[in-house]
């Protein structure tokens, strides 16, 4: 199983701002983590970009299409007015299967206390799929607009690095829901640690466990356990 993970704007297009984010960089963000999820679960991914490039529409499909891969999750936020919030899937006008991907994973968002708003196609004046992310690619393709950036609490969770992490959680476990497969959300290797740290408050965020430490972070790590032991004596 092959799929193609397609994280939307990037470089000189920004996409939506809201309160101080940016779409192409929370967009980013989820889809890495998608990413490493799926690979975690046996799956070959595709990203569509890995960084903040700029990309046309016609490089995306191209690169999609030349992937042959056999699913392609587009992930966006949203923008509107203030008071919009909630999460949004589209698929492919006449795509059964596009439209069960698309449900599924809203189905997991909703779980995560997201307003559910809907699954829908969308069509242009000729009746063809308006987005070119379905249009255009050969592949099932589904665009995720996974909450609204415009909107103060779906910014604030938007924000936050562990509700990211649940969004990928959510968007994996519909797409294997689609596939029919079950998602067994291996544990890594590493997770009893994790866990253990995170409950004696030497950590106070979700994080994925193959990320990057700074020496910052490390220092406020050290420095909790430090306290602690001070504590003890
Ligand atoms: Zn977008």
């Amino acid at each position: 199983m092959r799929i193609c993970i397609d994280p939307g704007h990037g470089g000189t297009d920004p996409g939506t701002e809201g309160f101080g984010i940016t779409e192409k960089n929370i967009v980013l963000d989820i889809a890495v983590k998608l990413a490493k999820l799926l690979e975690q679960e046996g799956m070959e991914v595709i990203l569509t970009r890995d960084r903040d490039v700029t990309l046309t529409p016609n490089e995306r499909t191209d690169l999609i299409n030349r992937s042959q891969c056999d699913m392609v999750v587009s992930i966006h936020c949203n923008g509107g007015p203030v008071s919009a919030k909630g999460v949004e899937t589209i698929y492919g006008y006449g795509s059964e299967e596009g439209k069960k991907l698309a449900e599924n994973i809203l189905e997991q968002i909703v779980k995560l206390g997201v307003k559910r708003r809907r699954a829908y196609y969308k069509l242009n004046a000729k009746r063809e799929d308006y987005y070119f992310i379905i249009r255009e690619v050969e592949p099932v393709s589904v665009i995720v607009e996974c909450a609204f950036l415009t909107n103060p609490s779906d910014n604030r969770l938007l924000s936050s690095n562990s509700f990211r992490k649940k969004v990928a959680n959510a968007i994996a476990t519909g797409i294997f829901d689609t596939l029919g497969t079950d998602y067994s959300g291996k544990k890594h290797w590493a997770d009893e640690y994790y866990e253990r740290i995170r409950k004696e408050g030497l950590v106070t965020d979700e994080h994925m466990l193959d990320d990057e430490v700074t020496w910052g972070e490390f220092a406020v790590v050290l420095t909790r356990l430090l306290d602690r032991m001070e504590g003890e004596s």
